[in-house]
């Protein structure tokens, strides 16, 4: 088949790979434990159910504005507003398909052919193909202390004449870590300097922990809106827990605002109305499901550090934020591909390679599920590896003999 150079150099996303393969051995009845996930298990808010029930009831389920519709740019408005300190017009936002699709349409409006988008490692898995779908070529700062986090140095030094961009996502997918506001400020300032976009994927930025505040970019700069090239991206994926709503949405200057609905509408007509309308009913409505669903994270957060903790030879960063913690097994295993596989073949559970967010050695470790699950898994992971563990295991009333060491 003569597939485009592009279908043939894309590469499937992991971690929604890694969704089907955990689903399909529950299917067949597998005692799979799902530690690969990126979505949390609580319910959709009652105020976006309603309001989504009301768009669908009425039957009247019609195009939008391809940007979104008035209520929910109303509603992104006031969160900018409250979560920000920053006040903006409906010109200055747009409503998107996930906040995947408000930066594929943002890469497609900024990135000419050969333009570098610089990403620090750990990245989320998609940076690479989406820059690479928008003709850019994107390029990765690793940090030489081996932390989370590189440097303003280590950015600068990696920045050129292709330079165009600068994405950063804080608390970070897939290491859980949180960008300090030094860090912040530092690369606000360094992006001015240089005239480049910074994208700030915020899409964790309410599941912060420790009591702490998320770091808000906007405090770091004196340019307004429309002259800026800040672009923040939110979503309702995650806080909210509405991952299969689909919708995200950017707040930028109002020059690329427009390219990025001119793109969009050209190539979805704007994201589904339902659920634009479930998520004015989320923003709008009872704000406390995010509370909770935080503080359930923190708490499966200190369960799983404590288990890694006490897991000899695991290396583990306490998370500061998000759902996933980003462990170090290179003392058992450096390829990550490898060991996720053989820990998916023998215990059942599944762990993102650190290989496809550009850690070798690393493997992701989701902590959106139930404490319970995330004990077992922890258990079960290292019974497979720890060769001071007993010699058998029992899933259910299947008896595992640990005869590979
Ligand atoms: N963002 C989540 C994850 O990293 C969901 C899947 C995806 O879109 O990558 O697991």
């Amino acid at each position: 088949m003569s597939l485009s150079q592009l279908a043939r150099t894309i590469h499937e996303s992991a971690t929604l790979k890694l969704n089907q393969t955990a689903a399909q051995l529950r299917d067949k009845g597998e005692p799979v434990i799902h530690l690969g996930g990126g979505e949390p298990k609580s319910k959709t808010p009652i105020d976006a159910i309603v309001a989504c029930t009301g768009v669908l009831n009425s039957g009247d389920i019609k195009y939008t504005p391809a940007d979104g519709i008035p209520a929910l740019k109303k509603a992104i408005i006031r969160y900018t507003e409250q979560h920000y300190n920053r006040l903006v017009k409906p010109v200055n936002v747009i409503a998107s398909s996930g906040a995947k699709q408000a930066i594929m349409v943002l890469l497609h409006s900024i990135l000419d052919p050969k333009d570098e988008v610089i990403f620090p490692a750990p990245y989320w898995v998609s940076y690479p193909e989406m820059v690479k779908l928008a003709a850019g070529v994107p390029v990765v700062v690793k940090a030489e202390d081996g932390s989370f986090c590189p440097t303003i140095e280590e950015f600068e030094a990696a920045m050129g004449s292709y330079t165009k961009a600068v994405i950063l996502n804080s608390p970070n997918n897939p290491s859980g870590a949180m960008y300090s506001p030094g860090f912040i400020a530092g690369m606000v300032a360094l992006c001015e300097k240089r005239n480049l976009w910074l994208i700030m994927d915020d899409t964790y930025n309410r599941l912060v922990f420790d009591g702490k505040p998320p770091v808000n970019c906007y405090e770091y700069t004196n340019t307004g809106i429309d002259s800026s090239k800040l672009v923040v991206i939110n979503c309702v994926s995650k806080m909210y827990a509405m991952t299969g709503f689909r919708i995200g949405w950017a707040v930028g200057n109002k020059e690329v605002i427009q390219a990025m609905a001119t793109i969009q509408g050209q190539q979805t007509s704007g994201p589904a109305t339902p659920s634009q309308y479930a998520a004015v009913g989320a923003l709008n409505g009872v704000q406390s499901s995010i509370d909770s669903l935080r503080l359930t994270l923190e708490n499966n957060r200190n369960i799983l550090v404590g288990h890694f903790r006490a897991f000899p030879g695991v290396k583990v960063t306490c998370p500061q934020g998000a759902f996933y913690s980003f462990p170090d097994f290179s003392a058992y295993y450096k390829d990550s591909q490898k060991l996720s596989e053989f820990l998916l073949e023998k215990v059942r559970v599944v762990t993102v390679p650190g290989k496809e967010f550009g850690m070798d050695g690393h493997l992701r470790v989701s902590f959106c599920g139930a404490a319970k699950e995330i004990t077992e898994g922890i258990e079960r992971i290292r019974w497979a590896l720890d060769p001071t563990s007993p010699n058998e295991l029992y899933l259910g009333d299947r008896r595992l003999v640990r005869d590979w060491m």
